[in-house]
């Protein structure tokens, strides 16, 4: 506890000092939202799964189906959650400084709660495309729990996330890359650091001279990377380490939020 407390006190000063921020979020900010980890046991039928088997083009082209309703699952429950003080903090910590919001996350809480120009290094739930698609497809309409298929070219629709063994998106990951590469100090919220090369991050900006600050519940594959470590709930700990602006002053309109990349 006394450890934390310091922690928390020395990151305020990094913060409150840094010219230009980089935050990098994984699937532990979104926890108090009610959204599970990768970590965390699935409930329910999706308990006899692991996600890491779902989550593959391989595993879709075998079982469409399977594949895609558990993405409508995944929809559902990210569709009944709210962002929590975590994404709250990061939008007031926007109007403040400089910051490059980063996240693996594609439940699209960040930008629910306010966040710009986030970079979604991992696409989004709720952006679909075609698999080995002809260039001109469209839907007819779909079976009940089944992928969509292209009328023209009987392409199937997928979930518009990368999955396992795929690459990033090329701007995501270039903008990543130069936001880490240029800040002074790397915040790093809720990911176990095992998900490469968004893992490789907050050792590129370590290289280029910044501070990292890991917030994470448990031990992470970046605390031995880390300057910081603070052990606690990104929810309850993110809102002590700057300002929170009264609520009257986010909606004046005198302060933009700012975003840089
Ligand atoms: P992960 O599941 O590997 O790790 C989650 C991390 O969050 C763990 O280290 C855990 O200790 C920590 N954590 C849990 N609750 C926390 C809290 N309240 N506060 C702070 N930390 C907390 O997630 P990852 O590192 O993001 O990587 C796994 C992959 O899973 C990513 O590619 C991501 O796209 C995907 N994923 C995304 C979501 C989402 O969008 N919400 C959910 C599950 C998985």
């Amino acid at each position: 506890m006394t450890r934390d407390t310091a922690g928390v006190d020395q990151a305020r000063g990094w913060i409150a000092a840094a010219r230009k921020l980089f935050v990098l979020t994984g699937a532990g900010i979104s926890a108090e939202s009610g959204v599970p980890t990768f970590r965390d046991a699935l409930t329910g039928l999706w308990s006899q799964f692991d996600p890491e088997d779902l989550a593959t083009e391989a595993a879709f082209r075998r079982q469409p189906a399977l594949v895609w309703q558990w993405y409508q699952h995944r929809r559902e429950l990210v569709s009944a959650a709210r962002p929590n003080p975590a994404h709250h903090a990061l939008v007031t910590l926007a109007a403040q400084k400089p910051v490059t919001l980063v996240t693996q996350n594609i439940d699209g809480l960040h930008q629910l709660a306010g966040s710009q120009h986030v970079i979604e290094l991992h696409g989004n739930l709720f952006a679909n495309k075609w698999l080995d698609g002809c260039g001109r497809c469209h839907t007819v309409p779909p079976v009940p729990g089944e992928p969509p298929l292209c009328a023209l070219c009987g392409a199937m629709m997928r979930p518009g996330v990368v999955w396992f063994g795929e690459d990033l998106p090329r701007v995501a990951r270039y903008r990543a890359d130069h936001a880490a590469e240029n800040c002074d100090l790397c915040l790093v919220v809720g990911t176990s650091g095992l998900v490469y090369p968004a893992a490789a991050l907050p050792g590129l900006a370590k290289e280029h001279g910044a501070k990292v600050i890991v917030v994470n519940t448990e031990p992470s594959a970046l605390d031995a990377t880390a300057d910081l470590v603070i052990a606690a709930p990104a929810g309850a700990c993110l809102p002590l380490l700057w300002p929170q602006a009264p609520a009257a002053s986010s909606s004046s309109g005198s302060t933009k939020p700012s975003q840089a990349s």
